[in-house]
């Protein structure tokens, strides 16, 4: 068995030397236990923050330990109750060949009715990420118009899909190449999207919302975040999702300089967590499962294949290598 220990807490981007794969016995399960073979492990940015010290939601990983991250397998042996050898279960302990995971942690999932890797993606975790963020935190409703950033993304193509699908009266979306952006207008049906590395994202946005936005969904912060809020219309809501473009800075990032205009818009900004949202869960599976089976709602996933290439898997999402989902195969 192979795992991913964290050795030190990177400063920064984080580096190679920060971490090691390690090899370990292969574990064996106690009573009430399964073992699983991993076969889809997901990386996500909010693993960035876990290898901070920093008080936050979820506890930081602790060193020389292996990191954890959502998983789906095969149970190989079981000494619990209800799941059996062959069973498929998603889970949390990732960045790992083979996990000892307590049953009352796992959660079967069925590969005859979704491929494993979406319990990961278009129907796990980022999915209902993006169903509670726009639905419940920012309130969409029919005929809003709705700017998603990082909408190349796990979350933010979808969310711009959800909206589509809901009756949005505009979907705008940024990425970070002009492929991406191809996709969006060509295969996910925003109306328009721009590649906010062209330049100033307040000058893009205005142009692809002359009439402004109702909803803004923010992955990515900075000036995103300040483009938004510039262009937002009466009532407005921007939830916060993430903050992907300050995960690695050292100093805090500067803030958006028109927060004032919140008072003139009415507007509400407000941060959120999926893991508050779980009740949301069937509706999510019930609402948005047949959309993605009947293939009104697009997704992608960025396989890389091998335990080896997980950190670099990961390092890549940082980077903006993946479009959609970015999931390690073993
Ligand atoms: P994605 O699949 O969207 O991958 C991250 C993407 O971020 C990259 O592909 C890259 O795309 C983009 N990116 C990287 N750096 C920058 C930058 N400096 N500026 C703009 N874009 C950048 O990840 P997820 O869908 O899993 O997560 C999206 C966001 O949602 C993250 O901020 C994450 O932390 C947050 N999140 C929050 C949750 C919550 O409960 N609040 C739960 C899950 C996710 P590109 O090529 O376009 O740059």
């Amino acid at each position: 068995n192979r795992e991913w220990h964290l050795l030190s807490r990177p400063v920064g981007w984080p580096k190679e030397e920060d971490f090691a794969l390690v090899e370990t016995d292969l574990p064996t399960p106690g009573e009430g236990q399964v073992l699983v073979r991993n076969q889809y492990l997901s990386v996500d940015p909010y693993m960035r923050g876990r290898m901070s010290a920093a008080k936050s939601y979820v506890a930081p990983y602790e060193l020389n330990q292996p990191m954890q991250g959502g998983a789906v397998g095969e149970v190989v042996a079981s000494n619990a109750e209800g799941i059996a050898v062959g069973d498929h279960v998603l889970h949390w302990l990732g960045w790992r060949e083979y996990a000892v995971v307590d049953a009352k942690q796992a959660v079967k999932v069925d590969p005859g009715v979704a491929p494993l890797s979406t319990y990961l993606g278009v129907l796990g975790m980022p999915g209902l990420t993006a169903y509670a963020g726009l639905l419940r935190t920012a309130s969409f409703k029919e005929g809003d118009a709705v700017f998603v950033s990082g909408a190349a993304g796990a979350v933010g193509g979808q969310v711009g899909q959800i909206a589509k699908l809901k009756g949005a009266s505009r979907v705008i979306g940024s990425a970070g190449s002009d492929e991406k952006v191809k996709l969006l207008t060509e295969e996910y049906g925003f109306d328009a999207a721009f590649n906010y590395k062209d330049g100033d994202v307040s000058r893009q946005l205005r142009a692809a919302a002359p009439d402004g936005v109702d909803v803004y969904f923010d992955n990515v912060g900075g000036d995103h975040l300040e483009a938004a809020i510039g262009s937002l219309n009466r009532d407005g809501r921007i939830a916060v999702c993430g903050m992907i473009s300050v995960y690695n800075n050292t100093e805090p990032a500067p803030g958006p300089k028109n927060l004032a205009r919140l008072i003139q818009t009415r507007g509400r900004i407000e941060g959120f967590l999926v893991g508050d949202h779980y009740d949301l869960q069937p509706q999510f599976v019930e609402e948005v499962g047949p959309w993605v089976r009947e293939g009104r709602l697009k997704y992608r996933e960025t396989f890389v294949e091998g335990i080896e290439n997980n950190l670099e898997a990961f390092l890549g999402v940082l980077r903006g290598d993946n479009t959609g989902k970015m999931i390690v195969t073993l």
